[in-house]
């Protein structure tokens, strides 16, 4: 079931998605050659907690860790370990904070070091530019479809893919409600958006073909030819002719 938030939620949880911006914002002062993925995690699970919030991943259907911090070919749900970031790496780091019950989720691709590689920056700029496309279509009386399709039409334009097996979500009190959020699919099918209604819409991007698998940690998700992936995520409230990003500072 689509839940419907009322203005105290929205603002709670745009509280929430502050500090999941807060966080975001000491990733891109950290994030350089020669940290590990499990020191980035514990950064970011201090901002969380300083801020009065716990993380909405750890514990999470068992997720180990406070982030996710995916690496190169890894698409999503990567978990911190001892992993060095190299010169010329990308990483996606997924972020969830719980403020008072109500959740915010973003996640970034970032750039370690220099990254001279165009078409890996070229994966960066689309797959963000693709996150913006399948926001112009949100208002109400639109459909879920409507940004689905935006997206897809926008990044395949470009030649690269989407997972069907990963989407965007609702939000709230849960960190995954109904509805699904499809990256893939066609104008004007599923869900009518409406006032109140609070979604994550999350891009996932590989370079080359869709195709993935898990690894043996159960989380991890690769692309199966090694092609390099990213993931912009942005969390938003439907307003009366449009959106609000919640997952911003305030
Ligand atoms: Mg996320
Ligand atoms: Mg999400």
């Amino acid at each position: 079931m689509i839940s419907i938030k009322s203005q105290r939620e929205i603002e709670l949880m745009a509280q929430a998605g502050a500090i999941v911006a807060r966080v975001h914002k000491k990733m891109l002062e950290i994030i350089k050659p020669g940290i590990s993925t499990l020191e980035i995690n514990k950064i970011a699970e201090e901002v969380i907690l300083e801020n009065g919030a716990t993380p909405s991943f750890k514990n999470y259907q068992g997720f180990p860790c406070a982030v996710c911090t995916s690496i190169n070919d890894m698409l999503v749900h990567g978990i911190p370990d001892h992993t060095i970031l190299k010169e010329g790496d990308i990483i996606s780091v997924d972020v969830g904070a719980c403020y008072k019950g109500y959740h915010g989720d973003s996640a970034w691709s970032y750039t370690v070091g220099e990254v001279k590689d165009e078409k890996v920056l070229d994966l960066l700029k689309v797959t963000e530019e693709s996150l913006y496309k399948g926001l112009e279509q949100v208002k109400p009386g639109n459909h879920i479809g409507d940004i689905s399709h935006a997206i897809q039409t926008y990044v395949e334009a470009h030649g690269y893919s989407l997972p069907i097996e990963y989407t965007g979500h609702g939000i709230g009190r849960s960190v995954h409600e109904d509805p699904y959020v499809p990256n893939v699919g066609k104008a004007g099918t599923l869900e009518v958006l409406k006032k109140g209604m609070c979604i994550a819409i999350e891009p996932m991007v590989f370079m080359g073909k869709p195709h993935c698998y898990t690894l043996d940690d159960d989380w991890g998700v690769k692309s199966v030819d090694h092609s390099w992936a990213a993931h912009y995520e942005h969390t938003i409230a439907i307003t009366d002719d449009g959106y609000r990003i919640l997952t911003k500072e305030d």
